[in-house]
């Protein structure tokens, strides 16, 4: 059945990729019959577009959330010069919804296009050891092909782009692709990559699953033309936008736009629906009833809250298995500018324990560094969420001054963030390991009577921030088909 509202239908909605300014005003043009209340679990971006959709079509909906504060994967440390993110960090202008999230709620943006040329001034670490871009490429360490020696190992997968068999957003969902739901290893194999050339492009700094081995091809291409989509939308415009006060403004504005203030604090540890609704109950003993439930808890998180009636067993199976990114940043400021010293870029990709270090430029003069970013992915986050915070922080300070003598003493550690730690996401982006996008992909975030599901890992055109709000704009048309 075709549901028509407005000028839209669902199928058009939902087939609509990353610029479809059109849909970020889709909600508008709904109506509820009847004043219904829904409950929003999560104040992030996803609980939060859902939530202003289902307002701003009249139903009653009361938002609440288990920490302390709004913005769930979106978090701005306000306390380091620059605000820098140790979540959702950029965006382009292809991110229709979260670009209107913005303009609509009043938070500034601010275009990064002066910002980016410092971001790939790298250098490149490699078991201690410096190597320059002219030494490079006839490093032994090398393993890249002629003529592409020359490509440095973060420029490298990009050339998998080109050989890209999925030509939509949607692609990754089809069926008929399904035989690439294999390990990214193996597909980059059969377009004729080296093992070498797998760990030095893919595994040393993984930015999805700890290697090529551990996620699905599927997921690793569609991110590849999703990015390549963003690329073609930005055309002409600004190379990527953060907000001024950090990204989490953005989802605090929306926050600050909702009738009823989102309430802090309530972890849920059960949702129980049946045919007359729903009940949500926290922990702390607070029990909130309701007509539906909008439920945007990370799957990690989600496989501890008891479900009533339980979930069918094949979405329940995904809920426990779908895999996460084990992501930790640490934020430091340079009390020196000790890269005068030593004559290097502050940016680095290594090997070791640090994947990347990127000089965050959140001042009014782009040449001048605000703090450093450390982020470390995969098998490193994981070891560092084996000590506590001030082991963890140490030992990534002495990495870093490993690498960079020139550093010695010279780094203020503060902020440290680990999403594998954090109760509310126990991990960061969903991570479609083999298999998994066949298995899962289509039945994850399917609605369960009364209880609707939404985040990032529901979302089937679009990536990260904008894949959240796609999904609250699903989510809302389903309730709003029922309500
Ligand atoms: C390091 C990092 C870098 C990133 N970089 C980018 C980027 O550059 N571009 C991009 O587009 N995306 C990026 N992302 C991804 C993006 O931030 C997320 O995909 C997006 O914010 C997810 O939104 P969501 O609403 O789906 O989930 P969340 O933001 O996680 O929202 C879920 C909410 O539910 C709450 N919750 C969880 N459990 C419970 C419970 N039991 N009870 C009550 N409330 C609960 C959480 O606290 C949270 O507020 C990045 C993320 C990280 C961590």
């Amino acid at each position: 059945m075709v549901h028509r509202r407005g000028n839209l239908d669902r199928r058009e909605l939902l087939s609509a990729t990353a610029g479809a300014a059109v849909l970020a005003a889709t909600p508008r043009l709904l109506k509820a019959r009847k004043r219904s209340k829904v409950i929003v679990i999560g104040a992030g971006l996803s609980g939060l577009g859902a939530a202003l959709a289902l307002e701003e079509a009249g139903l009653d909906v009361q938002v609440i959330e288990g920490r302390d504060r709004i913005g769930g994967r979106v978090l701005s440390h306000r306390n380091v010069p620059g605000n820098p993110e140790s979540g959702g960090t950029s965006f382009a202008p292809g991110y229709a919804r979260l670009v209107s999230a913005a303009n609509d709620h009043g938070v500034e943006l601010i275009d990064l296009t002066p910002i980016v040329p410092f971001f790939f001034q790298r250098e490149l670490f490699l078991g201690g050891e410096r190597i320059a871009p002219d030494a490079w490429v006839s490093h032994p360490r090398n393993p890249f092909p002629e003529p592409l020696k020359k490509l440095m190992p973060w420029a490298y997968l990009g050339t998998a782009a080109a050989k890209n068999p999925l030509t939509t957003n949607e692609a990754w969902l089809d069926p008929a692709n399904s035989a690439l739901d294999i390990p990214v290893s193996e597909w980059l194999k059969s377009i004729g990559w080296s093992d070498d050339a797998i760990h030095m492009a893919y595994d040393i700094n993984p930015n999805w699953g700890d290697s090529a081995r551990t996620v699905s091809a599927l997921m690793v291409l569609s991110a590849l033309k999703f990015q390549q989509t963003q690329q073609e939308l930005a055309k002409g415009k600004a190379m990527g936008y953060t907000a001024r006060d950090g990204n989490q403004a953005i989802p605090e504005a929306m926050a600050r736009a909702l009738e009823r203030p989102v309430e802090l604090r309530r972890n849920v540890v059960a949702i129980r629906s049946d045919r007359n609704g729903v009940e949500v109950r926290c922990a702390d003993g607070t029990r909130y009833q309701a007509e539906h439930v909008v439920c945007s808890i990370p799957t990690a998180v989600l496989r501890n809250v008891a479900i009533e009636p339980a979930l069918p067993a094949e979405q329940a199976r995904a809920v426990r298995e779908l895999g996460v990114q084990a992501i930790s940043l640490v934020h430091a400021v340079p009390r020196r500018k000790f890269w005068e010293d030593d004559a290097l870029s502050p940016n680095f990709v290594s090997d070791g324990l640090i994947n990347m270090a990127v000089a965050e430029r959140k001042g009014a003069d782009p040449k001048e560094v605000t703090s450093l970013s450390l982020w470390l992915r995969g098998e490193n986050a994981r070891k560092l969420d084996r000590l506590d915070d001030a082991e963890a922080t140490a030992a990534v300070v002495r990495e870093f001054e490993k690498l960079r003598p020139a550093a010695k003493g010279q780094l203020e550690v503060l902020a440290y963030h680990s999403w594998m730690r954090d109760p509310f996401s126990l991990g960061d982006w969903a991570v479609w390991e083999p298999g998994q996008v066949s298995a899962f992909a289509r039945i994850v975030g399917k609605a369960h009577g009364r209880m609707h599901f939404c985040g990032e890992h529901t979302a089937i055109s679009n990536r990260g921030m904008e894949g959240a709000l796609e999904s609250s704009e699903r989510v809302a048309l389903e309730i709003l088909d029922d309500a």
